[in-house]
């Protein structure tokens, strides 16, 4: 855990960020959030308990710059934002698999913007949002049993 808020740190020292105390309990708290979401106004909520100083601007706006980062990641739910650790700091770009059972996010290996380039020749794809949802494994496990 120590080690993910080392890297973590490191990249907002190379982006110029100052890391204070805030900013590392945010970093630490998201930590938690490596596998799952975490709707950001449970973040909020959090950091508001522990800094009852901070305003929620500052809170979301820290939210932002780690997003522009790629310190996390996020994604709507609904209406509702979502964040979560990110996955791997040297895989930027990739995908995910949600189990719609218990939340699990699995980062996927591959992309599928390649096989669709191939099917718009002379088209500049500008965006492209990919998630697999289902059961994971071990859901599937407890379903059999219960
Ligand atoms: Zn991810
Ligand atoms: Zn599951
Ligand atoms: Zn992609």
């Amino acid at each position: 855990m120590t080690e993910l808020i080392d890297d973590a740190l490191h990249i907002l020292k190379e982006n110029k960020y100052k890391i204070t105390k805030q900013r590392k309990s945010l970093l630490t708290y998201l930590s938690q959030y490596e596998e799952s979401y975490v709707d950001v106004t449970v973040v909020d909520d959090y950091m508001r308990n522990q800094y009852p100083g901070m305003s929620h601007n500052t809170i979301y706006r820290n939210i932002k710059e780690f997003k522009e980062m790629g310190l996390v990641e996020q994604r709507m739910n609904g209406e509702r934002a979502c964040v979560k650790y990110q996955c791997d700091f040297s895989h930027k770009h990739h995908h995910h698999f949600i189990c719609t059972s218990c939340s699990k996010v699995v980062e996927l290996d591959s992309c599928p913007l390649g096989y669709f380039e191939n099917q718009l020749p002379g088209y500049k794809i500008e965006e492209h949002k990919f998630e697999l949802h289902g059961i994971c494994d071990e859901c599937q496990e407890k379903l059999v049993k219960s």
